[in-house]
């Protein structure tokens, strides 16, 4: 449906219009008139589907810019979503002249008082710090028409729901209270019960979610396996960007580690790390300079990141809604991407919950040996020396290239370039991860475990079956991304970023 359909004015039209929206996602089309409406809404839908908009949008609408007094209140849980959707909304807010801001953990709390008088309307934050806000009498909400509950199924499970409830006290109680989550867990319609009046509920069904863009496999092995197989396995599909997610912050230290010790360019995020530190990685991976990003569900979720081809479950999820999530981080908005689920022998009734919730079926996929590895490495390599030589830099070094020659054969030094451009194997640097207890085995019958009918086949996958996914010489973005970041030898420092697809 367009947006002009929706009951939108002029000026927020013509912000979408500049950010290249076309149509609204069915979570904007079914939401915006009810909130437009003044509605308590509930709206669940997949993350990506554009819910930030959802309430934005009205909001906006319902802005009143001469008044100087915070209007809109959206809680967010995490910093990075907070921003994200500040962000968004001073987009679409821009025409209008609204004032967006945003207040998080972690960062000065100074600075954020001093920008606090210059009277935002719409109010963004974590919800610790708004609470630290309100006690210092720095926010006030005595004039809140609406409040949002961003993400709410992460917020309860980042066990905000006190911060929430101490929030919402403050806030005037005819006010509109919107709740937006990807998924819908009881506490949820718990808070719908508390603190909302009469809300309609708008549920964007998985059917619809954008799965299809996704070709999804899974390889079953046993948990201190997974490591060797998926190094082999970066090689083999030589992926663009990849997220690999892990299920404990332990987890992403080690994978993390593990990666860089091998020569990839990775780096993790968790909780535990510090602000600046999370914005700096993240902001590395949206710029390509990082090659692989290793997340738990919780530092991922909702991070609006584009151009990722490869997502990597390298724990399975205990839950088929964060499957959902973690590989909606990739297919994004037209663009293909694969996944790749590790599940080790007594994990294999959650695959199969996860199937049930996608309704399509993931395929195995065998681990590619040393040597299928060690050939992926190499075609990469081929591509690497492809680009490299048409660098214009390389015209100084022709004479030292002569005299090389002169003392060297050709093939000798041809082949420890090669061998430069390759990683470790995993013989040469062994890494050991923790193992993590698996998931309780699930009780139930295996009904329709790769059995059933009624799946829809996985699609595209033949497209990239077969030894390998690689498309050597295939188009490459041409952009190198030389020499960034790495730090521990000689042959980590060539990264040139190939693109897969068209
Ligand atoms: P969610 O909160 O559901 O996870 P977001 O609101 O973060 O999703 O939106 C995901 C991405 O989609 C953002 O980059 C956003 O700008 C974009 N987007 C939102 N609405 C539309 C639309 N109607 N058409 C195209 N892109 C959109
Ligand atoms: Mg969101």
């Amino acid at each position: 449906m367009k947006f002009s359909e929706l009951g939108l004015s002029q000026s927020l039209l013509k912000a979408i219009k500049r950010s290249g929206y076309e149509e609204a996602t069915p979570i904007q089309e079914q939401t915006i008139p009810m909130v437009l409406q003044g509605k308590d809404v509930i709206g669940q839908a997949q993350t990506g589907t554009g819910k930030t908009a959802s309430f934005g949008l009205p909001i906006i609408e319902h802005v009143d810019t001469d008044n100087p007094n915070i209007q809109a209140i959206i809680i967010s849980p995490t910093r990075e979503l907070a921003i994200q959707t500040q962000e968004e909304l001073y987009r679409l807010g821009k025409d209008k002249h609204a004032r967006v801001q945003v207040v998080y953990g972690g960062a000065d709390i100074r600075r954020q008082i001093k920008n606090l008088k210059n009277h935002p309307q719409i109010l963004v934050g974590t919800p610790g710090r708004l609470r630290d806000h309100i006690n210092r009498h720095t926010v006030k909400l005595d004039n809140i028409k609406t409040l949002v509950l961003d993400e709410a199924d992460e917020m309860l499970n980042m066990g905000f729901l006190e911060d929430i409830e101490a929030i919402i006290k403050e806030t005037p109680d005819d006010r509109q209270t919107l709740l937006y989550s990807a998924t819908m867990p009881p506490e949820i319609k718990k808070i719908g019960e508390q603190f909302m009046t009469d809300p309609e509920t708008v549920r964007i069904k998985a059917k619809e979610l954008t799965t299809d863009l996704v070709d999804q496999y899974y390889v079953r092995a046993r948990d201190y396996e997974k490591f060797d197989i998926m190094t082999r396995l970066i090689d083999v599909q030589d992926p663009d960007l990849t997220i690999v997610f892990g299920r404990t912050k332990r987890r992403v230290d080690e994978l993390s580690r593990g990666l860089k010790a091998r020569g990839y360019n990775a780096a993790g995020i968790h909780g535990d790390l510090t602000q600046d530190r999370r914005t700096k990685i993240m902001k590395q991976f949206k710029n390509g300079e990082l090659d692989i990003l290793v997340a738990t569900d919780v530092a991922a979720r909702g991070l609006d990141i584009s151009g990722v081809t490869h997502v990597y479950n390298y724990d399975i999820p205990s839950d088929p809604d964060s499957y959902v999530h973690r590989i909606g981080r990739t297919g994004r908005a037209g663009h293909h991407g694969v996944s790749l689920t590790f599940v080790t022998p007594n994990e294999m009734e959650y695959l199969n919950e996860i199937e049930k919730l996608t309704r399509v079926r993931m395929l195995p996929l065998k681990p590619p040996s040393a040597e299928e590895a060690f050939k992926g490495q190499v075609a990469s390599a081929f591509n690497d020396i492809d680009e490299l030589i048409s660098q214009d830099s390389t015209d100084r070094y022709m004479e030292d290239a002569e005299r090389l020659l002169e003392t060297h054969d050709a093939k000798n030094l041809v082949a420890a370039l090669l061998n430069t451009l390759t990683k470790e194997s995993a013989k040469e640097v062994p890494v050991k991860i923790t193992p993590e207890r698996p998931l309780p085995r699930r009780r139930g019958k295996r009904k329709d475990y790769h059995g059933g009918s009624h799946y829809r086949r996985n699609n595209n996958n033949n497209r990239r079956r077969g030894n390998n996914y690689r498309s050597r010489g295939g188009n490459r973005s041409g952009s190198s991304r030389d020499n960034h970041g790495s730090s521990h030898s000689k042959r980590h420092s060539f990264n040139i970023r190939h693109r897969k697809e068209n």
